[in-house]
């Protein structure tokens, strides 16, 4: 069949873009182009695309890929944005109502692309509309799961993972056959600091911290996926949004990064997802869901590897990730407390004010600080958990200061 009769219904959903500005955000945006250049220049009408301070490349997409509208969520650069959209009858928003409203807007296809907790409102006021929501954004189902899966249940609005591993088990797992369900194994890269021995990784650079072998990506993931806190709060991601208890749920380090999830059913049957470690792959498969389209990744070229190898991750030299595996057995507040503190602690250290190994200990120590909450509840509001959110913030920068002194 005719690929742009096919893809008809696919090609005519609105879209707005979080985080458009960022690597995810700007990637999604190529897979948008691509569309266009290859069926038809209405594919993917833009609704709304967003940044917080790149305001130069967010007026340069806007001008090239028209949505109706743009947020900048640094008040202090909404000026620049209007003047420079004058004429273009292009609306521009500002601050965090700005992102709200854009969520509001009626967006068939929302991409949460925003990095860490700042995503979490307009996130789930996308879901709660009912819109179908592209999930780049690992700390907001972390920080709030039970009311992402409150919203999901009572909304008509679908999470589709984008988070290359999620997107993977996303298009292995059989639903209908879950009881059927052994494992579902994430793989990680191990990131740069995979053969370091803890004494050279106490002296490690942001610079040496961010330069991921296999993934090009931001500041604050590729920190993550030195410590393998990334993979930890994928974990969690995964068991809020599949459903899939703790003791179903594991990791391996896989260096080459071309398997992303393996799913082992009951028969013995292990499925696997393979692709180049290129982001253009999950969010091409997330905007045509459940049709497949046309995306401008790299191809996986099997005669590039000479072998495959996969080995269990280091817990004593990467403690962030059994940190994170305590808080997804712990549930409760203890995931929210988890992401708020990474989030400060990779701060942090990326400004130079505590080295590599003091994040996996901030972190450590604000669970243990926060430990009454950790027992308690899960938080059953937004209120709840931006307040959370903000004592765990505070507690982990006064370690911080601490381990600086
Ligand atoms: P980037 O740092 O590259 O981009 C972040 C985006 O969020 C930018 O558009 C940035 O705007 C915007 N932003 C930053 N702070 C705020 C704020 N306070 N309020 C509103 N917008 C803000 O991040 P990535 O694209 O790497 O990651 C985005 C999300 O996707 C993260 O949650 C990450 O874990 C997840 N993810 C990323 C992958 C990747 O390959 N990069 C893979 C899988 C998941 P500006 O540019 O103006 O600062």
């Amino acid at each position: 069949m005719d690929a742009n009769i096919e893809l008809a219904p696919v090609l005519a959903r609105r879209v707005t873009v979080f985080g458009s500005t960022g690597s995810v955000g700007a990637a999604t945006l190529d897979v948008v182009r691509l569309a266009r250049s290859r069926y038809g220049a209405h594919a993917f009408p833009l609704e709304a695309i967003t940044a917080h301070r790149n305001v130069e490349r967010l007026i340069r997409d806007a001008r090239e890929l028209k949505p109706k509208a743009v947020v900048v969520t640094d008040p202090a650069l909404y000026g620049e944005v209007k003047s420079n959209l004058a004429h273009t009858g292009i609306e521009v928003l500002a601050g965090s109502a700005g992102l709200l409203e854009a969520a509001s807007r009626p967006a068939d296809m929302v991409m949460s692309a925003i990095v860490g907790a700042a995503g979490l409102a307009p996130t789930l006021r996308a879901l709660e509309r009912g819109a179908m929501v592209a999930l780049a954004n690992k700390e907001c189902v972390v920080a709030a799961g039970a009311i992402f899966r409150r919203a999901a249940q009572e909304s008509r609005g679908v999470l589709i993972p984008v988070d290359s591993e999620h997107n993977a088990a996303f298009q292995l797992l059989d639903f209908e056959q879950s009881h059927a369900i052994e494992k579902v194994t994430l793989t990680a890269s191990g990131g740069p600091f995979r053969a370091w021995s803890l004494e050279r990784m106490a002296s490690a650079t942001p610079e040496q911290a961010v330069a991921h072998p296999n993934w090009s990506m931001g500041a604050k993931i590729s920190v993550d996926s030195a410590t393998l806190m990334n993979k930890g709060l994928e974990l969690i991601e995964a068991h809020i949004l599949f459903g899939l208890p703790p003791d179903k749920l594991d990791v391996v380090v896989h260096p080459q990064s071309a398997v992303h999830c393996l799913v082992a059913y009951a028969d013995g049957s292990v499925l696997a997802h393979l692709s180049a470690p290129d982001m253009k792959t999950p969010i091409a498969h997330a905007l045509a869901w459940p049709k497949r389209m046309m995306s401008p990744s790299r191809r996986l070229d099997f005669t590039e590897f000479s072998q495959f190898t996969f080995e269990k991750p280091d817990i004593q030299r990467f403690p962030s990730l059994q940190l994170a595996r305590a808080c997804l057995q712990a549930g409760g507040a203890a995931p929210t407390i988890l992401n708020a503190a990474n989030e400060v602690a990779v701060e942090q250290f990326l400004g130079r004010r505590l080295g590599f190994l003091g994040i996996a200990q901030t972190v450590e120590r604000t669970l243990s600080a926060l430990s009454r909450e950790v027992n308690g509840e899960a938080p059953a509001t937004l209120d709840d958990v931006l307040a959370l959110d903000g004592a765990a913030r505070r507690r982990a920068r006064e370690e911080c200061a601490l381990a600086a002194a």
